[in-house]
């Protein structure tokens, strides 16, 4: 079986080496920088529940390509049941790790991959798919994670690349040869590569002839020589420097949604890493493909679990607070169990109306309408969401002492005392639960969930562009039995 332990992927990510740096500093070992470390304990979880047989059928599934059983974050759907299984691993990992799994997006640029390397040898009698499959292949047997990175800083957004006086403000080949193509540029906000084995990129924005060196997809280890990652940083990130115990913190060991920047400079990519390059015509369709897929897991997916943890905070709070019989509470928890569940139904939607696209290729993707949706209805929902649990939580949210009180003799009983809402269960208790809101609703989850995947535009536009109103136009003359053209 090809599955790796927790353990073993962990040994296997020290044979890499990556370029990080963070806060101004080079970060010499992602293992034991306390931000960083919760990446890997993050991927590591997603190890541990394939090979635990209570989780094994959601995090694992059957691999035709290999004829064994792998990591369900390496397997591309190849049916409208893959797909629902994967909207439902999208929302257990979110629960239960209330972080990104980062092989999530290396995962949905797969299905982009298979479809459109598929669809580029049908019509220009390339060999792209072949080879994207030996590569996916490498990824099953070796179970290695893969984050996906689409993201480019960009010029002017009102021009086009080739008109920005710095042609690498979005990723470019800058050299081809007999043995594979040299790359240079960056992408940016990439959800914990440094600790993933693998890089999937897809191009961005590229369209016309003239930007064809923007055309590009590719696979790299994570490590390859060029390869430089500037991580975020922010009060999130010094509060977990400065921690003398992980459990003083909002999300202990999985943390915040960690991303860097990437960049590359001229990194060579192997021919037979090289899945695009120069077919401008394509390189829109695998970003359509991509969104279309992440849209539903950030969409109708991860977002539910995350939801999940926030409406656990607030029921918990209600009940240390003996509110529990108060109307305009529970009306609250209603609410949000209504957009959690709204979210919930986009997301399942999207993947049980999925279709295989293109026909032929034998790749599942979730329909394309409901997975905007999904995305664009989430982005709206968990500011409502976060905005619920601000009024349940009460100021303590944001007013609440460290916990580090708890363990300083002169504050101590003052803080037990005081914070402890005269209910029978620990301060500590309390406070930590506060101190998850505090994550969730005074942090970078309002702003991450509304760009992760797409700002709101994104998916306005895209769904303007697939409506199609005839149907609806048809009723209406069927109807009224209307003799007019329009
Ligand atoms: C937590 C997090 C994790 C992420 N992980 C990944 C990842 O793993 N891989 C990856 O590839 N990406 C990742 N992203 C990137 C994400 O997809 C982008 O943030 C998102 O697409 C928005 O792009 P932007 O941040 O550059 O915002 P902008 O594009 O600058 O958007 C800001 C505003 O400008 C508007 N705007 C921008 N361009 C135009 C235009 N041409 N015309 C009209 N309006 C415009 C937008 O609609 C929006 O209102 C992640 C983002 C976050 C927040």
């Amino acid at each position: 079986m090809a599955l790796k332990t927790p353990e073993e992927f962990e040994t296997s990510l020290r044979t890499r080496s990556p370029k990080v740096f963070m806060n101004g500093k080079r970060v010499e070992s992602i293992f034991e920088n306390p931000n960083t470390r919760t990446v890997l304990e993050s991927n590591k979880a997603s190890y541990r529940w394939a090979l635990d047989p209570e989780y094994s059928k959601i995090m694992t599934c059957h691999s035709p390509l290999v004829n064994d059983t792998v990591n369900r974050y390496t397997h591309v759907s190849s049916s409208v049941e893959d797909l629902v299984a994967k909207a439902e691993a999208g929302t257990f990992t979110a629960e239960n790790l209330g972080t990104c799994i980062y092989r999530c997006a290396g995962y949905d640029a797969f299905h982009s991959l298979a479809a459109t390397t598929w669809e580029m040898d049908r019509d220009l009698g390339t060999k792209y798919h072949h080879r994207f499959l030996d590569y996916l292949k490498m990824v099953q047997i070796e179970d290695l994670s893969v984050a996906g990175a689409l993201t480019e800083p960009r010029g002017h957004r009102m021009k086009r690349a080739i008109d920005w006086p710095d042609p690498y403000l979005a990723l470019k080949v800058i050299e081809k040869n007999s043995k594979g193509i040299v790359v240079r540029g960056a992408k940016i906000n990439i959800s914990g590569a440094y600790a993933c084995h693998e890089l999937v990129v897809l191009p961005q924005g590229t369209r016309t002839e003239e930007e064809a060196d923007y055309a590009l997809a590719f696979a790299v280890p994570s490590d390859a020589d060029g390869i430089t990652y500037v991580c975020q940083y922010s009060p999130y990130s010094a509060e977990r420097d400065l921690a003398e115990d992980l459990h003083e913190l909002g999300n202990p060991v999985f943390g915040q949604r960690e991303t860097a920047m990437v960049v590359f400079d001229n990194v060579f990519v192997p021919w037979e890493r090289v899945f695009h390059c120069g077919e401008t015509p394509y390189s829109w369709n695998l970003v359509s493909r991509f969104a279309r897929t992440h849209r539903m897991t950030c969409g109708g997916t991860c977002k539910v679990g995350f939801m999940n943890q926030i409406i656990g905070a607030c029921k918990l709070i209600q009940e240390y607070k003996g509110l529990e019989l108060v109307p305009h509470i529970n009306e609250e928890l209603t609410e949000m169990i209504v957009l959690r569940e709204t979210g919930r139904a986009c997301g399942l939607a999207a993947a049980r109306l999925g279709t295989e696209d293109p026909v032929g290729s034998g790749v599942f993707l979730p329909d394309e309408l409901m997975g905007n949706v999904s995305k664009l209805n989430i982005g709206n929902a968990f500011w409502r969401v976060m905005a619920l649990a601000g009024d349940i939580g009460g100021g303590l949210i944001v007013t609440m002492p460290s916990l580090k009180e708890l363990k300083n003799p002169e504050t101590k009983r003052y803080v037990e005392e005081f914070f402890s809402f005269g209910s029978d269960s620990p301060t500590e208790d309390i406070l930590k639960t506060h101190k998850l809101l505090q994550n969730w609703t005074a942090g970078q989850h309002g702003v991450g969930t509304w760009h992760g995947a797409g700002p709101v535009m994104a998916q306005k536009i895209m769904i303007e562009r697939i409506a199609d109103f005839e149907h609806e136009k048809n009723l209406v003359r069927k109807l009224l039995n209307l003799k007019g053209t329009s």
